[in-house]
């Protein structure tokens, strides 16, 4: 018998829980008949007293847990029923987190009698810190995404969103509620879908990490609201328990491109008249002249213009340069494109137009403007001119736009030689 109870006692305290079995007498005070040196631990390591089973149960928990405790084990014998309490005890160094399971147990002939508890112990100190950490962790975390300047979107295996900052929020207009677990193409616009898919199966395939989306095009995104927001896009992918999660950091480049938009335009235009200029003409001439050989042009020079300034100014003399280009930009087709090569020498591309035709568009601009039969809103002086016009069309394809322009050139020579107000091709 001894034996029996020294193997009992060798394997309750080799036991990774800790373990007590709790009695009550009469008086309702309850009672540790037996527990292991975990138990001991648990509590507070108070072994070093010696103690004589069975001792009261209060003198051995802690105050600050003592209440909880004792009022679970009451619970436990009053119901009968299983029960799970969960404790943290301050050590010397730490504090330690228990989680307590009470089991009732009956014997004697009155089985419903609850004669004892028993109570086992697993400490979760471990998978408590674990838990704080990752909270901790997962906070930071939540609250950089937060706080960042830029639109952060997550999308699983499934293209599906995931995780949705607030500057994503601001900048597509939805909140988090309404596009978490919707598919990514719903901030997508409808022409880059396709696109965007097969971009992200072949990242996902590729052995880089993260790269810049598309650097030579733009890439847009899709507001609530149905409109196109020019984006710039950094994405990034990792794996998580072997399927992939890509996330994309996006800026609004609105303002961006509206600069880029703003200083092109500007680069191509002329400021006093508004017109294309001469760069401009080139390059879209040149364009025409690629697509198709049936491509005329004309260089325009007003007669005598030293005279307009001379006579009535040089404010008088710009107001005859708008004049001249608005008049001009109402005349020409649609498809043609009227500049201005600098001074008073003005240019019309003309694609698919032969020479005849470049003939007969010369004539009706140096008729409207010597006629006067056009309105402008004059703000200084209503001021008469004339112009005169050199036409070429282009002769096949050794032909060239500086060729064409030196014709052209040469042609309103002389017109201004031959009397002005002309066309000479
Ligand atoms: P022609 O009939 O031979 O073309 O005579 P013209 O007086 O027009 O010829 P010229 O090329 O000698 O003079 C062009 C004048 O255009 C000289 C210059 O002061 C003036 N001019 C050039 N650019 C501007 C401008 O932006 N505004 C104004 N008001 N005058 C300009
Ligand atoms: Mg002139
Ligand atoms: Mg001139």
């Amino acid at each position: 018998m001894e034996n029996r109870v020294n193997d009992l006692q060798v394997f309750v305290n080799g036991l990774a829980s800790s373990v007590a079995i709790i009695k009550k007498d009469k008086t309702e005070q309850f009672f540790i008949t037996a527990c292991n040196e975990l138990f001991f631990d648990m509590v507070g390591g108070r072994r070093s007293v010696l103690r004589e089973f069975p001792f009261p149960l209060e003198s051995v928990i802690p105050s600050y847990t003592r209440r909880d405790f004792i009022q679970k084990v009451r619970e436990c014998f009053d119901t009968g029923e299983a029960l799970e309490l969960e404790q943290a005890y301050d050590l010397k160094d730490s504090t330690h987190w228990w989680r307590l399971s009470l089991k009732p147990f009956h014997f004697g002939n009155n089985s419903d009698d609850v004669n004892g508890v028993m109570i086992t112990g697993l400490d979760i100190t471990a998978k408590i810190l674990l838990q704080h950490q990752l909270e901790v962790s997962t906070s930071r975390f939540r609250s950089v995404v937060n706080a960042a300047y830029d639109a952060i979107v997550t999308i699983d295996q499934q293209h599906r969103i995931t995780l949705f900052n607030r500057a994503a929020e601001d900048l597509f207009g939805y909140s988090q509620d309404e596009v978490l677990d919707q598919p990514i193409e719903k901030i997508i616009p409808m022409e880059y879908r396709k696109n965007h898919s097969d971009y992200i199966h072949k990242f996902a395939r590729s052995p880089v990490r993260s790269r810049q989306m598309d650097e030579r095009n733009r890439v847009y995104g899709l507001h609530q609201d149905g409109s196109k927001i020019p984006v710039e896009i950094a994405i990034s992918k990792i794996n998580v328990d072997g399927l992939l999660e890509f996330t994309a950091v996006i800026r609004d480049i609105t303002d961006r491109v509206h600069l880029m938009d703003l200083l092109e335009k500007q680069a191509a235009t002329d400021p006093l008249t508004g017109l294309p200029n001469r760069r401009e003409f080139t390059a879209l001439s040149e364009d025409f002249l690629k697509e198709d050989r049936n491509f005329s042009l004309l260089i325009m020079d007003v007669d005598k213009f030293k005279l307009v300034n001379d006579n009535y100014g040089h404010d008088v003399g710009d107001e005859v340069l708008r004049a001249l280009a608005k008049v001009g930009c109402d005349t020409v087709r649609h498809k043609d494109v009227f500049a201005r090569l600098g001074g008073e020498e003005f240019v019309l591309a003309m694609p698919n137009t032969d020479l005849e035709q470049a003939k007969a568009m010369a004539e009706r601009l140096r008729k409207i403007y010597a006629d006067k039969d056009f309105d402008f809103d004059w703000q200084n002086e209503a001021v008469p001119f004339t112009v005169s016009i050199g036409v070429a069309a282009c002769e096949g394809p050794n032909d060239s736009l500086a060729n064409m322009l030196k014709r052209a050139d040469i042609a309103l020579y002389q017109a201004k030689e031959t009397g002005r107000n002309k066309v000479v091709w």
